[in-house]
């Protein structure tokens, strides 16, 4: 039964997005997307303001409903799953990362990152000692205890990727994740969420308006006006 016979969820785009519409009143947001992200690559979406990126992220993470078209993960249909399915795939699978504002400012930055863990059941201990590895991995050291507030943009910003990436998931949705940040800093972020993703085989969908972004990508697709203008192979 093995051999040759080839299972759709592991030979299939991790994620695949077929002619996605969504429309908010009278703005078509996506007109007919289709875009595969595939399983360990960093898949740029870019484009000008507008053109749809947000939009898209959110459909594939199973954050928005497109008002038609499909989105599958590892072969399976999201459109078909209920809501608390949903929410549950998107806490053990993915993990999202936004431009600014996501970790909780009233907790310490291990607390933060440890809190994907705890909800999932982990004792508090284990989920802090490998939330503390994680901070470690993202060069967030000796920094435990400050609350979000107390740390640079760029370094609340590792805090989030290491909280992002805490749970193992199979993706990770980054939405200009370097968007607030000074150039330094924003490389920081990027070598080490590239690092970190090539190590741990995550995928990566990164929307970004930032070229010099978009290089640490294995691909990129690049929208216009809520349609794929180009899809570009590094
Ligand atoms: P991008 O991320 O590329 O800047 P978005 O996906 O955020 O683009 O937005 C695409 C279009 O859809 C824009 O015209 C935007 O104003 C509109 N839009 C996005 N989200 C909403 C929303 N929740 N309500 C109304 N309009 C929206
Ligand atoms: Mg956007």
């Amino acid at each position: 039964m093995t051999n040759g016979d080839t299972h759709e969820a592991t030979a299939g785009p991790l994620i695949a997005a077929r002619d996605l519409v969504k429309t908010y009143g009278r703005t078509e947001a996506l007109r007919g997307v289709s875009v595969d992200l595939r399983a360990g690559e960093i898949l740029a979406v870019t484009g000008a303001s507008g053109s749809g990126k947000s939009t898209l992220l959110h459909c594939l993470a199973g954050i928005v409903r497109p008002d038609a078209g499909s989105v599958t993960y590892s072969g399976r249909p999201l459109e078909g799953l209920p809501e608390h399915r949903l929410s549950e795939l998107r806490r053990t699978d993915f993990g999202v990362v936004f431009q600014f504002g996501q970790l909780i400012p009233e907790l310490t930055v291990l607390d933060n990152v440890s809190l994907p863990l705890i909800l999932a059941g982990t004792a508090r201990a284990e989920a802090r000692a490998r939330a503390g590895e994680w901070l470690e991995r993202f060069g967030v050291r000796g920094q435990e205890e400050l609350r979000p507030g107390e740390m640079s943009g760029g370094q609340a910003q590792r805090a989030a990727l290491a909280r992002a990436l805490v749970s193992g998931p199979k993706a990770v949705f980054a939405d200009e994740p370097t968007g607030a940040l000074d150039s330094l800093a924003g490389e920081q972020v990027m070598t080490a969420l590239a690092r970190t993703a090539r190590e741990s085989g995550t995928a990566v969908l990164l929307v970004t308006h930032d070229a010099q972004v978009a290089a640490y990508a294995d691909r990129e697709v690049r929208l216009r006006d809520g349609a794929v203008a180009l899809a570009v192979t590094a």
